[in-house]
């Protein structure tokens, strides 16, 4: 990675080991999805449920590419595990502001990793009553599902590695990376619960 001169000590990139995922091809597959989506919705008002907080990159640029009328919400939720694995086991930390009865809700996700959380999430979310329900998720980790989530929109399928960038954290850094990357090795450390 390339680096300025006045920050080299403290520039995030610093930290990286490489870039998986370029910030262009990155909104190249956002206005593909985004054209999927509108065709898919022919028009009808969409509710988009972003989980925060990896969402919220991909939340806002998938929300300016769509022409579709769409209302915006958040949920926060954290799943117990033991370092960076998911359990399954979910706790709600912020519900939905809206009622989504008879709404048609489309989960915004920034990565499927076990689909723990995702299971979880759409069942929750199903028992509400909407009138659709359907996930967009930019990554996914085929290699490290434990449970089949059906997941109509995907960006990217990538290897089982942990990545960073685009509102995807390590200990709350990274997100504002415009790209998708991996840490170098030095800057792993701690563990416990995670939250989206
Ligand atoms: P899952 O329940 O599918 O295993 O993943 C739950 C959450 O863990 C994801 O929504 C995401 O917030 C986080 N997560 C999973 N894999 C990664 C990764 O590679 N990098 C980062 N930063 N977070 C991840
Ligand atoms: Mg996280
Ligand atoms: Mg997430």
């Amino acid at each position: 990675i390339a680096k300025g001169s006045a920050v080299d000590e403290t520039d995030m990139r610093a930290d990286l080991e490489k870039v998986l995922i370029p910030e262009e091809e990155l909104q190249r597959k956002i206005r593909e999805l985004a054209a999927q989506i509108d065709a898919d919705y022919a028009g009808r008002e969409i509710l988009l449920v972003g989980v925060l907080k990896g969402a919220v990159m991909v939340m806002a640029d998938l929300a300016r590419a769509l022409h579709a009328p769409i209302s915006m919400d958040w949920m926060a939720v954290s799943s117990y595990g033991s370092g960076t694995q998911s359990s399954g086991v979910v706790r709600i930390l912020k519900d939905l502001d809206a009622d989504i009865m008879d709404r048609h809700v489309l989960i915004v996700e920034d990565i499927i990793d076990s689909g723990l959380t995702l299971h979880w999430l759409m069942s929750n979310l199903e028992s509400r009553g909407p009138a659709s329900l359907a996930v967009c998720a930019l990554l996914r980790k085929p290699d490290a599902a434990k449970i089949e989530v059906d997941v109509k929109y995907v960006g990217f399928d990538i290897p089982n590695e942990f990545v960073i960038g685009y509102g995807l954290d390590y200990a709350e850094r990274y997100r504002n990376l415009p790209f998708v990357g991996t840490l170098a090795p030095h800057v792993y450390g701690g563990s416990g619960e995670q939250e989206g």
